[in-house]
């Protein structure tokens, strides 16, 4: 089998790790180092991370508590992680590990690749073409190629961060394990912004809004934090899609590219990891004995994608209400909550809840406030039942 990975970010680069044995892997990457241009936070649950097989080695810092709050000089609401903490990823640190536990026989880097047709012709800059029995699609967020051969739209929004050292910070945020969240219209009108510690005094700070505001917002940010930017970067944030289609002939997508991420907080490494290791399985059962695009389509289709799309419906609400969310987290100022599960953020919802019953009543003052488009609510009932 003979299988075409176009874009060496965690998603492709797990699947040519999954299918080393099974496979002869063509990498074709468009820039000259995987994982450049560096562009994401790298935060997931450290359980997850474990399962994946991501050891120590790729791992910088972890966070046992995270603050949502709407400014500095309020409490907020304190969540704190008794089982499965946080963890921040090295990148490309990730890509390089992943890199080295697979095995290609051929490597392309430099190659934008422009054309894919769905009978597993890839063509790109410089006169490149290549003919695969499968052709992965794993161009992250720019929903090019996943746009023009399968046809999906994602639904996306920009972020800007950057790595620095600020003593402000370092006065109000003085725990290395601990990750400030800032929500509400002063920050951003889209999403939220962020503060991580990454050890050694230095922080990364971040905001996710519209691309044409997104640049200011940040500038603003930093200048408020008193941050000294090293460096900054980021990229496009995947929130769901429509029109979705995991693949189809000889081509799959996997990763950003399917639309697949955790709409409510953008995060979309394990995710990624996770469409590829669906993949992988349906190539290793069903390939010579079955179509295992269609295969993956159906897996994919089922629990992952719909689990997504309810919390791509759950994140268009809260972040299509940002003003009337900000209202409603003042009044859980000062609460104090232990979540056992990061990644279960329905859960963390739950426990809220729970932690002063009566604002559960106190919150239905603010529901005539939210506007709930008809699209959103059929999203979410649909791909919950
Ligand atoms: C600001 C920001 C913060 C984020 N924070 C987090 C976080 O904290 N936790 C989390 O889990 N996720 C986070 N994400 C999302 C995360 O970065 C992505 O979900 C993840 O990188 C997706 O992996 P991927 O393999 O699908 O694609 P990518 O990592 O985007 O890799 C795609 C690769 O394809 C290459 N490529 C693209 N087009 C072509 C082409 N035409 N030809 C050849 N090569 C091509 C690119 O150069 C790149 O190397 C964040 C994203 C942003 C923008």
């Amino acid at each position: 089998m003979k299988i075409g990975l176009i874009g060496g970010g965690p998603s492709n680069l797990f699947l040519a790790w999954l299918l080393r044995n099974e496979a002869d892997l063509y990498l074709i990457e468009e820039d000259n180092r995987l994982g450049l241009p560096m562009h994401c936070t790298g935060l997931v649950s450290e359980r997850m991370a474990v399962t994946l097989g991501l050891g120590w080695r790729v791992i910088d810092n972890y966070y046992s508590s995270l603050t949502i709050t709407n400014s500095l000089n309020s409490r907020g609401v304190l969540l704190k992680f008794t089982g499965n903490r946080i963890v921040m990823l090295n990148r490309p640190g990730l890509e390089e590990h992943l890199y080295s536990k697979a095995s290609f026989r051929g490597v392309h880097m430099g190659v934008r690749v422009t054309e894919v047709n769905k009978r597993g012709v890839v063509r790109g800059f410089g006169g490149f073409e290549g003919s695969y029995d499968v052709v992965v699609i794993g161009e992250g967020a720019r929903n090019v190629l996943s746009r023009i051969t399968l046809g999906t739209r994602l639904n996306t929004v920009s972020g800007v961060q950057a790595d620095g050292y600020s003593q402000y910070l370092k006065g109000v945020v003085n725990d290395e394990h601990h990750i400030v969240v800032l929500f509400g219209g002063h920050y951003s009108g889209r999403f939220f912004a962020w503060i991580v510690p990454r050890g050694d005094g230095e922080f990364r700070v971040g905001v996710v809004d519209d691309p044409r505001i997104v640049g200011l917002r940040f500038r603003k940010i930093i200048r408020e934090l008193r941050l000294n930017p090293r460096r900054v970067f980021g990229g496009r944030v995947v929130l769901g899609a429509s029109n979705v289609n995991y693949g189809q002939g000889s081509v799959a997508a996997v990763g950003d590219s399917t639309g697949i991420t955790k709409s409510l907080t953008g995060g979309g490494i394990v995710t990624g990891m996770l469409t590829s290791l669906i993949l992988a399985r349906a190539l290793h059962e069903h390939w010579g004995v079955g179509d295992p695009i269609a295969e993956y389509s159906r897996a994919l289709g089922g629990t992952l994608g719909r689990l997504a799309k309810a919390y791509s419906a759950l994140s268009n609400m809260l972040y299509g209400n940002v003003t009337v969310v900000e209202g409603a987290l003042g009044e859980f100022d000062g609460i104090e909550v232990s979540i056992p599960d990061y990644d279960n953020h329905m859960d963390a919802l739950i426990r809220l809840l729970m932690a002063r019953p009566k604002l559960g009543l106190t919150l239905v003052k603010y529901t005539p406030s939210l506007n709930i488009s008809t699209v959103n609510l059929r999203d979410l009932v649909t791909s919950l039942f």
